[in-house]
């Protein structure tokens, strides 16, 4: 697949071709059709945050897309399901999960910090049942709307919300 992928903190980013993902047990791929740029990509960029510590990085967390494949126990979502995530990818099972604050989860994961993110024709969701949201009908991905924010849109208790980092 193509990706945005930069070698290291502050150098300049670069389209290249890498592997694609595979889904993960409980997880999917999502094919991406949208992805925002937010400040926090621009903070992981310049290193000020230790959950990127692996080179090629490929960032972006804030995304929208259709699910492209299924990783084995995933139950109730589908290839061409559309969907977006919340930034902090819950595991749904430890403490915090349980209690339903899966922005505080012990065990979270975020695409584009301590993940693959999505400036790429493919991202990851891990946990698609604690963590997929699917889009309404009015959010037309073909249209690349980018003005109304994807959380005004979505009626769910798991909005992608705002970025929680700065
Ligand atoms: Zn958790
Ligand atoms: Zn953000």
């Amino acid at each position: 697949m193509r990706a945005v992928v930069y070698q290291g903190f502050a150098e300049p980013p670069s389209l290249v071709e890498v592997a694609d993902p595979v889904p993960p047990a409980g997880g999917v791929v999502v094919r991406v059709e949208a992805t925002g740029l937010c400040r926090s990509d621009w903070h992981g960029w310049q290193g000020h945050d230790s959950d990127i510590s692996t080179f090629p990085h490929i960032p972006g967390h804030e995304f929208a897309g259709v699910i492209a494949s299924v990783g084995a126990g995933v139950i109730g979502w589908q290839e061409g399901d559309r969907v977006t995530a919340p930034f902090v990818f819950a595991c749904g099972a430890c403490p915090e999960c349980v209690a339903g604050d899966h922005q505080v989860c012990r065990r979270q994961q975020q695409p584009g910090f301590s993940l693959p993110g999505s400036f790429a024709d493919y991202v990851v969701v891990t946990d698609a049942a604690t963590n997929l949201v699917a889009l309404p009908l009015a959010v037309d991905l073909d249209r690349r709307q980018p003005r109304l924010p994807l959380r005004h849109r979505v009626p769910s208790r798991r909005r992608p919300g705002t970025c929680r980092r700065r």
